[in-house]
């Protein structure tokens, strides 16, 4: 097995390599004129979907352009990688929540492995690099699965593998895989019976040992296709492997940085979301008017109240900046344990403040607008279904909430310049610290060994 530490010149070919990949990739990038138009071209082939009640529509078109994979496209520039992934679920998310959740699980998986900083491990820079260009080669679209179920305990795992002669063989259930059905590859995080985090990836359709069950929410969000599967002795080998605790990889570093992809995408999301709903406020009240023929929005209340939506959403946009930036520096370096936390806080703390910003929008903009919301095809009755579910997805509010709470009730004063360390941050902390120990413990001895 090739040695998992580079040597100094392995690194500096890499970084060389790399030079050479940038630059071709900024010359072969579409342009944000291109960006722009095919962005178009997905949003009326949705806006045709929803009409005629057929996805095909969408994921044809969808498959046609290049969006799909911006996020790999871009990977030599988090920045541009992130901004267009999010550019493209916000605008999905201003039409339809719920097919835009199941875009967003495409992308944060994909776009995460692909930007992932992995200058420290050779086996998995090689791995992911593999992953990313067969999906961007094939147009595959990938969903994704945490092998979460719902239990008598939070946060359960279904899903259990075992090294088995060489291969690996994966049984048990998952509650949740969005994009089921229109998805090429899926990949998952699954566990050793010990409890170590490993992630595959494997073809997701005609696979019989990869059941895809039925709608895990048969009366809400059916646009984002989101299935119970399971896994009836699924057998795998190194080569469907991205990583595993077992081969000394950082998993908790990777699962970190794939969850603030998730939470600052689902916070571009709501974003798109709670604008339509302004924009949805804006068309009624310049077109409806008071008995005496004057617009609902020359009211002096309508104006207040619509500022305070507009307010509210630029806050959001704000705190979605920052999540963009934190992103965006964290691919930039070798991750460290303060710099992930750090930007999982950031990362929260965006789709905190979007998710509860669309649902309270949508709230508003439903009541201003009244019944006819409900009287067929108006755009607000699909957000005002779909936007409960913004806080209940990814790291859900709640949880947000209470690692917040810690942290503000701890012995420091709240006056100071960044809120005090949390019992449960302090505790995170220390866990990924022991980890990176045994880690970096790990690869010494398979060094030795190679
Ligand atoms: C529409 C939709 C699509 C999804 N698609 C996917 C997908 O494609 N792939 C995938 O892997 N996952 C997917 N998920 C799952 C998602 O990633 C989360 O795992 C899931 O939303 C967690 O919610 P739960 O209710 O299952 O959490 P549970 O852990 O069961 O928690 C249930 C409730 O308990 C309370 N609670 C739990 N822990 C705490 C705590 N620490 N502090 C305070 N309260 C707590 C909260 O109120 C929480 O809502 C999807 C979820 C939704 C809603």
């Amino acid at each position: 097995m090739k040695a998992i530490e580079a040597t100094q010149e392995q690194r500096a070919e890499r970084r060389a390599e790399d030079a050479t990949a940038r630059s071709e990739d900024s010359a072969s990038s579409s342009g944000a004129a291109d960006f722009s138009a095919e962005l178009d071209v997905a949003a009326q082939a949705l806006e045709q979907a929803l009409e005629k009640s057929d996805f095909d529509i969408f994921f044809d078109a969808f498959r046609r352009t290049s969006l799909p994979w911006i996020g790999i496209e871009h990977r030599h520039e988090p920045g541009t990688a992130f901004r267009r992934t999010a550019e493209v679920v916000q605008r999905l998310g201003s039409i339809s929540p719920a097919l835009a959740l199941a875009v967003e699980n495409h992308f944060y998986p994909i776009a995460a492995i692909a930007t992932l900083p992995t200058s420290e491990d050779d086996v998995l820079d090689e791995r992911r690099t593999k992953l990313v260009d067969s999906v961007r080669r094939n147009r595959w679209l990938v969903a994704n699965s945490n092998s979460r179920v719902h239990g008598d305990r939070i946060a359960q795992t279904g899903t259990v593998v075992k090294p088995v002669g060489g291969r690996y063989r994966i049984a048990g259930r998952a509650a949740y895989m969005s994009l089921a059905t229109a998805s090429d590859l899926i990949v998952f995080v699954t566990f050793f019976e010990t409890g170590e985090p490993a992630i595959f990836f494997c073809p997701s359709k005609d696979n019989p040992r990869l059941e895809i069950g039925p709608l895990l929410f048969p009366d809400a969000m059916q646009d984002s296709d989101t299935r119970r599967i399971t896994y009836h002795d699924l057998e795998l080998t190194e080569d469907n492997l991205l990583a595993s605790a077992r081969d000394g990889s950082d998993m908790l570093g990777i699962l970190h940085f794939e969850m603030i992809w998730h939470q600052s995408l689902l916070a571009a999301l709501s974003l798109g979301t709670a604008a339509r709903a302004i924009e949805e406020g804006r068309l009624f009240l310049r077109t409806v008017k008071q008995g005496d023929g004057t617009p609902l929005a020359r009211l002096d209340g309508m104006v207040v109240d619509m500022g305070r939506q507009v307010l509210r959403y630029r806050a959001a946009c704000g705190a979605l900046e920052l999540a963009a930036k934190a992103v965006t520096d964290l691919c930039a370096q070798p991750l460290t344990p303060h710099a992930l936390l750090d930007a999982f806080e950031i990362a929260c703390a965006a789709k905190y403040a979007a998710s509860g910003c669309a649902e309270d929008i949508v709230g508003v903009v439903r009541r201003i607008i009244g019944a006819r919301t409900f009287a067929g095809g108006h755009p607000m009755e699909r957000l005002s279904r779909e936007v409960l579910f913004a806080p209940l997805g990814g790291d859900v509010n709640a949880y947000i909430e209470r690692r917040a709470g810690e942290r503000v009730l701890g012995e420091s004063s709240f006056l100071s310049t960044t809120l005090p360390p949390s019992r449960s941050r302090s505790k995170v902390l220390a866990n990924i610290q022991t980890l990176a120990r045994a880690r970096k413990a790990t690869l010494k001895k398979k060094d030795a060994a190679s």
